[in-house]
């Protein structure tokens, strides 16, 4: 029996937009070809919390899931604070990265407070950033997106941006950024889903998630082949 690795998708029910389900099908796919078993545990509102998690991903959904899930998050926040300060890698997208800041003001004024992983805040504009998106990041270089919120986000002190925006608007339409880091959580606002176009993200979640827990990894060598065709068309899409 290969090593087990266990994923917690948090709350599919209603956070998981525009292909976000793609980031888990991705791990799940990428842990087998390089020769772990992956056990995926869907949490949803109201289920107890798993013990023994290597990996926590998380997707976007609308204002009103986000407010439907809301008292739940804040339940198990101190659980995935917990999880964050001990390096596990963390994938949140748009809705969950919102609520994994300070706050999020939405445009009615309804004030939804964060779990505070990452010193961000959100506020809720008329304005809706949407279309394909291109950034760059120090290590994993340039990422492929897609994006669609009217949320916009800046950075406090505590967190530094995930990347810097290229083609698109990212966290706001103004300061150029995209995303937000924490140790080995990611937050961003990249749909389409973020990781089959940009696999780099996924291995990078993968060999801290198997280091942590097995201490070495040594991974099959797996072939790419349509990883490049998918990013060059996704990155040739107009805006
Ligand atoms: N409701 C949030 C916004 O529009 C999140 C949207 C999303 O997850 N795509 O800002």
């Amino acid at each position: 029996m290969s090593q087990v690795i266990t994923i917690v998708q948090l709350y599919p029910e209603q956070m998981n937009i525009y292909g976000d389900h793609g980031n888990l099908l991705v791990l799940k796919r990428r842990l087998e070809w390089y020769g772990y078993t992956p056990r995926v545990i869907e949490y949803n509102v109201g289920d107890t919390f798993p013990d023994d998690i290597d990996i926590v991903i998380g997707g976007g959904g609308q204002d009103s899931g986000q407010e439907a899930i809301h008292a739940d998050l804040m339940n198990i926040g101190p659980k995935l604070k917990k999880l964050a300060d001990d390096n596990t890698p963390m994938l949140m997208v748009c809705g969950l990265y919102q609520l994994f800041g300070n706050f999020f003001q939405t445009s009615q004024n309804k004030r939804l407070e964060g779990i505070g992983i990452l010193d961000i805040e959100t506020y809720g504009t008329d304005e809706r950033l949407i279309g394909n998106i291109v950034t760059e990041n120090e290590s994993f270089g340039e990422i492929i997106g897609y994006e669609n919120h009217s949320g916009q986000t800046r950075l406090g002190e505590g967190a530094e941006p995930f990347a810097k925006v290229v083609k698109g608007a990212g966290n706001n339409s103004e300061d150029g950024h995209e995303g937000a880091r924490f140790r080995n959580v990611i937050g961003t606002y990249l749909h389409g889903s973020i990781l089959p176009k940009n696999p780099q993200i996924a291995d990078f979640m993968i060999e801290v998630a198997v280091r942590k827990r097995y201490d070495d990894f040594h991974p099959n060598v797996i072939d790419d082949l349509f990883v490049d065709l998918a990013r060059r068309t996704a990155k040739d899409r107009p805006r």
